[in-house]
């Protein structure tokens, strides 16, 4: 750990940290569980417990293959809970019971209902960003990683995209869809002499809204060599201004494998520390004000105490379970 963090972890906090992830290692192995961690996870934590590291969809397919008796899912609620439509018969646990999201909370099943009524016969695609009941009332589910090509196999001239307001109006612009964001105003308010083929919700991230095309505009005054790479849950401004956007697993291939003097993600700024301490000859900029207070939940410690005490279990009544599947194995297959 020492190797790999020492430009990014103070010394007095890794030898504490390397016990927990010590402890954590011994009793993964004991109760025959295995630990999947997201991008977004804090270094120590990302570099040292996972049995697997990536994107949502990454470990949402490692999840649908493990043999393990108990998958640890460190990362946020929406992502425990696919682990867990995956595999019924899995103990799934979440390491903090507070790690949610300002995308999944910003829209429920009875909304989907609505626009479903609003909008006869349009397919739903959800962004994998939403908690399962949201995902039993959709059709098919998307990642960043995948949205554009999930929107296309659908063949249809007209498409709701939930509830992601900016990776909507990024998909619209990779896919030549046009957008509409319905308000949930009855459909008769609304004009009815516009056309609209791809339909909106109007969530966001709460990290990825914050940046900004000035951000990027300072960074290249002072640093015009750089790189900036943003996630399609940044504005489609932001997207516009940057040399990539990608997942944050892209991002990751990306930074790996072409070589720039320097690189600035927009994104959960512990990514960039786990970069950072990956690949020591890469140069990333921070611009790390911006922790997900969600991800930012799940700790070393609170992982060895779900392990200890079983903690905190996902559980999902189970015709939800079953509709959601259907909707996140359907991307699986596309994807
Ligand atoms: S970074 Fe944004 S999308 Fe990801 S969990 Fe946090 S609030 Fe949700």
């Amino acid at each position: 750990m020492r190797t790999k963090l020492r430009k990014v972890v103070p010394e007095f906090e890794l030898k504490y940290k390397a016990e927990l992830a010590h402890k954590i290692n011994k009793l993964k192995r004991e109760r025959n569980a295995v630990i999947l961690g997201h991008n977004y996870m804090e270094p120590a934590l990302f570099h040292s417990i996972p049995d697997f590291t990536g994107d949502s969809l990454e470990l949402c397919r490692k999840a649908a293959q493990t043999d393990k008796d108990i998958i640890v899912f460190c990362g946020v609620r929406f992502m425990a809970e696919t682990a867990k439509i995956l595999n019924p018969e899995k103990t799934v646990l979440i390491p903090s019971a507070k790690a949610g999201c300002s995308l999944a909370e910003s829209i429920t099943a009875e909304d989907v209902r609505n626009l479903r009524r609003q909008y006869p016969g349009v397919p739903i695609v959800t962004y994998i960003n939403t908690y399962a009941d949201v995902k039993a009332e959709c059709d098919v589910c998307c990642t960043s990683g995948n949205a554009a090509r999930v929107v296309e196999s659908l063949g249809s001239d007209r498409i709701i995209f939930l509830p992601d307001e900016y990776l909507a109006g990024n998909v619209a612009k990779e896919t030549g869809k046009r957008i509409i964001f319905p308000t949930k105003t009855p459909r008769a308010a609304r004009d009815s002499a516009l056309e609209y083929e791809l339909i909106g919700w109007r969530g966001r991230c709460e990290v990825h809204e914050k940046f900004t095309v000035e951000d990027i505009e300072n960074i290249r005054s002072q640093f015009p060599d750089t790189v900036v790479l943003a996630h399609p849950e940044c504005s489609p401004e932001v997207v516009a201004a940057s040399d990539f956007s990608g997942s944050t697993s892209a991002m990751i291939k990306y930074v790996t494998e072409v070589g720039a003097p320097r690189y600035l993600l927009l994104t959960e700024c512990s990514m960039g520390d786990n970069i950072a301490a990956a690949l020591p000859n890469r140069e990333m900029l921070r611009m790390c004000s911006i922790r997900c207070p969600h991800m930012n939940e799940i700790t070393l410690e609170d992982t060895l105490a779900a392990l200890e005490q079983t903690r905190y279990v996902v559980e999902l009544p189970e015709d939800i379970r079953v509709r959601a599947l259907r909707s996140v194995e359907r991307m699986l297959e596309i994807a």
